[in-house]
């Protein structure tokens, strides 16, 4: 048989795109600014190194104006690394000194005294020093290492937590003030600097955080004195707001002090308001200050981030602004949930009857129940494996995929027929599926157990090769 003419249906099953970085597979023309600056670095990285400071003020500029009053104040590889306490606790150590100096750029002088006068305006002693920790809401997010995975819901990186281990806060307790204010006032006292929360719960169903326990929450932090912290990491652009914590329905609340930032904004960081409650206690107002506050921060080391992550970072910005992502991430999440929920639907018995049980997530950070999941062929971005019975799907924000039709082509339920000579065109090509069709992962399998049939494979993770062994279709298995 002659291998397919793949036009379609659309190819575009990559519902992962490196775990939601990737935004935009064809509009690299809507950012002028960043492609300028590439070709101006690789032709004399020297010359443009000498603009490197300029650039990352039209970075802050870009930042602030996106994010509504936002300032990216700190940079990290991974956004873990951005969210150790430490690093947070010095750099707000750092920030009140500097404003005690008055605001004076110069190389920083040693002076204890200082230190001391800066830590207790922020409200910290000793332990606050020595051995800060954030409180997290429980089943939240899961770093792989460091003081937050204490917490993590993954036992395997649990085993590797390191540094005075994190505080975990009651889910239930977000909506009972006075046992969040008992839990926060103990953990005050135990080292602890503030909360980080999730607007969307990353690490199963993807469960909103409603306005009132975000308020509550911020409600508690205020009066503790702790600093709130949203990790914006997953669901800055995606959700239908430039952060999450920016939707409408949020706007009654207070604003929170720090966020979290990566993925989709391609470099990872901490951004700062200094009008939040925590923050304002640093009494830095001007803009003029406000602006030597970050630069002070930032040459603490030699360069705040790499050139090339920086030309790459404004570019995402370019793109964003141009092609209205905050506004795609509505139309295209709207258009995806309806396929899932009409999937759900025509499952009939097998299905599990109703949009609220099979979606979760906002706009185009969605969640989809692992059983709708596997009727369709996408790679997902999933989270810790099939146990948890969700998968997140994270679609690029391509102007192509606002269509309707191109949405439902991709998830479309081809015939078998189609996917049998798919697999012979994959085969041709020493190709086989690249992602797994029980989890939605890499398909890292070595044991060439792929279904030429249904055009499926499996990762290695355990269920996942057992699923692909017990699938309904027992033909074309090659061994
Ligand atoms: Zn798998
Ligand atoms: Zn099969």
């Amino acid at each position: 048989m002659e291998p397919p003419i793949i036009s379609t249906p659309s190819l575009d099953h990559d519902f992962n795109n490196t775990w939601g970085i990737i935004l935009s597979s064809t509009e690299t023309k809507n950012r002028p600014l960043a492609g300028a600056l590439f070709r101006e670095y690789w032709n004399d990285p020297v010359s443009a190194e000498r603009r490197y400071s300029k650039m990352l003020c039209q970075y802050t500029d870009m930042f602030e104006e996106f994010f509504n009053g936002w300032l990216p104040i700190s940079y990290h590889g991974h956004v873990t690394d951005a969210m150790c306490p430490t690093t947070t606790a010095s750099m707000m150590l750092r920030l009140s000194m500097f404003e005690m100096a008055g605001c004076r750029l110069g190389r920083p002088t040693s002076n204890p005294e200082l230190r001391s006068t800066a830590a207790k305006r922020l409200g910290w002693d000793g332990i606050h020093l020595s051995a800060p920790c954030f409180a997290l809401i429980e089943n939240g997010y899961g770093a792989a290492m460091g003081p937050l995975a204490s917490i993590s819901p993954r036992s395997a990186w649990r085993d590797v937590s390191t540094g005075a281990p994190s505080i975990a806060v009651r889910l239930a307790d977000l909506v009972s003030p006075p046992v969040l204010l008992r839990t926060l006032t103990d953990a005050k006292w135990g080292g602890c600097i503030g909360v980080i929360v999730e607007i969307v719960q990353n690490q199963a169903s993807g469960r909103v955080l409603s306005p009132h326990e975000l308020h509550s929450l911020r409600e508690a932090c205020t009066e503790t004195g702790l600093l709130l912290a949203v990790d914006e990491a997953l669901t800055a652009i995606h959700c239908g707001a430039p952060f999450a914590h920016q939707r409408p329905k949020y706007s009654g609340t207070v604003s929170p002090d720090l966020v979290f930032f990566g993925k989709a904004l391609v470099v990872s960081g901490v951004g700062i308001r200094f009008d939040a409650p925590f923050t304002s206690k640093l009494g830095i107002r001007t803009t003029l200050d406000r602006r030597n506050t970050l630069e002070v921060w930032q040459y603490t080391g030699t360069q705040a981030m790499p050139m090339p992550l920086l030309i790459s970072a404004l570019g995402a910005l370019e793109m964003a602004v141009a092609g209205d992502w905050v506004g795609r991430s509505k139309v295209i999440g709207r258009n995806s949930r309806e396929l899932v929920s009409a999937r759900d639907r025509r499952l009939g018995p097998r299905g599990l009857g109703g949009e609220d049980k099979v979606l979760g997530g906002l706009e185009s950070f969605i969640f989809v129940r692992i059983e709708v999941f596997t009727t369709f062929m996408v790679m997902v971005a999933t989270n810790r494996g099939p146990s948890t019975g969700w998968v997140r799907w994270l679609p690029r924000l391509d102007a192509h995929l606002m269509e309707e039709a191109t949405l439902a082509s991709i998830l479309s339920a081809t015939g078998t027929e189609w996917w049998k000579s798919f697999s012979v065109a994959l085969e041709r090509m020493g190709m086989e599926p690249e992602w797994c069709f029980w989890c939605g992962n890499h398909a890292r399998n070595t044991r060439d157990v792929w279904c030429r049939t249904c055009c499926i494979n499996a990762c290695e993770v355990a269920g996942c090769l057992e699923q692909l062994a017990m699938h309904q279709c027992s033909k074309g298995k090659k061994s």
